[in-house]
């Protein structure tokens, strides 16, 4: 009797939810302004994948949209800066009063603002990876959704070295799609490991990556005196300046 309960358990994610809104994750709330720098540096390649099919097509279909705004919610984005920043991207195909009426009140309520005003969490990997995508679609895991030549592309584009790209491609095709992130992980982020074993949620990945990128900062600050200012964490990059 025990065995289907075991059997639902070890799809089941059990984790940190990342519910809290603006402020929660590591470096605290960010802007609509600061997504694309911080897409580069910090985000899983699902949601860099999604960001991508954004800017690209002015628009994104709903599980996108949920997928994409409750992770950048998680992240620290306020619900007025997701308001600018959904507005920004839809501008040129759906703007003003018609962006108002199809899409504000979604986005108010993923922030628990609308509706039974629950406070909507980001999606875990299992719920990504077991949601069922429709073609052409650019949400869901890319591990699982790509074919070899466009995920070696998307983790070219997304700056992982060609041997963890290589291992991450080599998991991903034996079915083992968070292990493939992991390696990702490890290979955008040289010298650091991750603190899990392995990525099990999108916020996840953001928040290891970011207090990797904090440290990475500090060392160069560090390294260029010890009495150094370090300015630009937000978007991963960093710029030091020697005290006088
Ligand atoms: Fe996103 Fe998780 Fe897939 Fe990584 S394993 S790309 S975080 S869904």
């Amino acid at each position: 009797r025990l065995a289907p309960v075991v059997a639902s358990l070890a799809g089941r994610y059990l984790g940190a939810d990342y519910g809290a809104e603006a402020g929660g994750a590591p470096g605290g709330p960010i802007t609509a302004a600061d997504i694309p720098a911080l897409s580069s540096s910090s985000f899983p390649l699902c949601m860099q994948a999604m960001l991508s099919g954004l800017t690209a097509d002015h628009h994104l279909k709903h599980k996108g949209r949920l997928q994409l705004g409750l992770f950048l919610k998680g992240a620290g984005l306020p619900l007025e800066e997701a308001m600018r920043f959904w507005r920004t991207h839809f501008g040129p195909k759906c703007g003003g009063d018609d962006f108002d009426k199809r899409y504000a009140y979604s986005i108010r309520f993923n922030y628990g603002r609308e509706g039974r005003r629950a406070d909507y969490t980001p999606y875990s990997c299992v719920k990504i990876i077991t949601t069922p995508v429709d073609a052409g679609d650019c949400a869901g895991c890319p591990y699982k959704t790509l074919a070899p030549a466009a995920l070696a592309a998307a983790l070219s584009k997304a700056h992982v070295p060609p041997a963890a790209a290589a291992a991450a491609a080599a998991k991903a095709a034996a079915g083992h799609f968070q292990l493939a992130c992991a390696a990702a992980w490890e290979g955008a982020h040289p010298g650091h490991e991750l603190e899990s074993a392995g990525v099990s949620h999108p916020n996840q990945y953001y928040d290891e990556s970011r207090r990797a990128r904090a440290a990475d900062a500090e060392g160069a600050a560090a390294a260029a005196g010890g009495m150094g200012v370090v300015e630009g964490g937000k978007g991963g990059g960093v710029k030091v300046e020697a005290a006088k």
